[in-house]
């Protein structure tokens, strides 16, 4: 069954400048019990994505057109607020530097049954019950409910964060660089809880990480974006083991840990696009050590290949085993 549908999602942001383009044309489907990854370098327009699907962009943000399907309920025919309540009950939201944006002169106890108060009609004794029973979850000590943030290490404010998004059992989770900031111990175990409160809640999860070693340990599906665009998507192991996108390949040399051999990390040289007015080229042009002259000339509409689950953007797609082989051996 199919949980969250987006299609043809454009957002853009009001500047003093050109409009940016931020994230264009983005369709993907999420369906109920899946983990799905969204992928791509800083700048990309994942934190844009979560944010237009929630009501939550900022003021000089819109969403120009696209649906957003949720549990069968088309989202964009309400109004930010009015989205924002209706996915409060089904939507978990772990916000970006979530950790860093707790209340300092509230008690995280407290700023958790604030949470549960404001949307929940229950007792004081019921939520701080809760509250005391999220704790345990996240695998935080139930007896350190009164303390403040600046009490905690990093890794525990984040589990704060994640109690205070469980705390209304939600169906889907969406989770924007969870890990970031955080030491690699301290990553692996926050994964490995969110993984696991997850399958308790038999939730789905979207995971926004620009770090694709954890989408390949995590997830079953995702998207690779670029400049805004959907560059290539499908499933894990047919999109990570098989790349058939030259921005793909370069991401994927950029994190070595994914791959079988142990080879340095080789980032992807070049800046990202300008996002400011429509692309007139592939938005991955000039960074693609695969460019012809056709790519210059209009981005390339996602391609389904003919195995499942697996779709690409790039005018070359059809030659993606020769790019693939020479992205893992640039020598030859
Ligand atoms: P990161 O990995 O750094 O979090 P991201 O993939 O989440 O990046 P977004 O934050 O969605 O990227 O930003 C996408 C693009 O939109 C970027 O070029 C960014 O500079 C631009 N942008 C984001 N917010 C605004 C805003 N409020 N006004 C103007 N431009 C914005
Ligand atoms: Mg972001």
């Amino acid at each position: 069954m199919t949980l969250l549908e987006v299609d043809n999602l454009k957002v853009t942001y009001q500047t003093d400048d050109d409009p940016v383009h931020a994230v264009n044309d983005v369709s993907f489907t999420i369906d109920e019990g899946v983990n799905y990854g969204l992928a791509g370098e800083s700048g990309s327009g994942k934190s844009t994505v979560a944010e237009a699907l929630l009501g939550l962009l900022p003021g000089n943000g819109t969403v120009e057109r696209g649906t957003i399907e949720f549990d069968g309920k088309d989202l964009t025919s309400l109004s930010a607020a009015e989205r924002r309540d209706v996915l409060w009950e089904d939507i978990a939201y772990i916000p970006q530097s979530a950790m860093d944006s707790l209340d300092p002169v509230m008690s995280t106890g407290d700023q958790i049954a604030q949470a549960i108060h404001t949307h929940r009609n229950v007792t004081d004794t019921k939520a701080c019950e809760r509250v005391r029973e999220l704790f345990e979850i996240v695998g935080l000590d139930p007896n350190r409910v009164d303390d403040y943030p600046h009490e905690f290490s990093g890794g525990m404010r984040q589990r704060v964060t994640i109690a205070m998004a469980l705390a209304l059992e939600p169906d889907l989770i969406i989770a924007d660089e969870p890990t970031t900031g955080l030491d690699v111990i301290v990553q692996d175990k926050i994964i490995d809880k969110i993984l696991e409160i997850q399958e308790r809640m038999d939730s789905s999860l979207l995971l926004i990480t620009h770090e694709i070693g954890v989408i390949a340990e995590t997830c079953d599906e995702l998207s690779i974006l670029y400049g805004g665009k959907v560059m290539e998507q499908g499933s894990v192991d047919n999109v990570l083991v098989n790349p058939t996108n030259p921005y793909t390949m370069g991401l994927k040399n950029s994190f070595p840990e994914i791959d079988e051999e142990d080879e340095d990390p080789v980032a992807i040289p070049g800046s990202p696009p300008n996002l400011n007015g429509e692309p007139t080229s592939c938005v991955f042009q000039d960074r693609c050590p695969f460019a012809t002259d056709e790519c210059g000339e209009s981005h390339p509409d996602p391609v389904e290949l003919p195995n499942r689950n697996h779709r690409s953007a790039c005018h070359r797609v059809k030659e993606s085993a020769q790019m693939r082989q020479a992205a893992d051996d640039p020598e030859t």
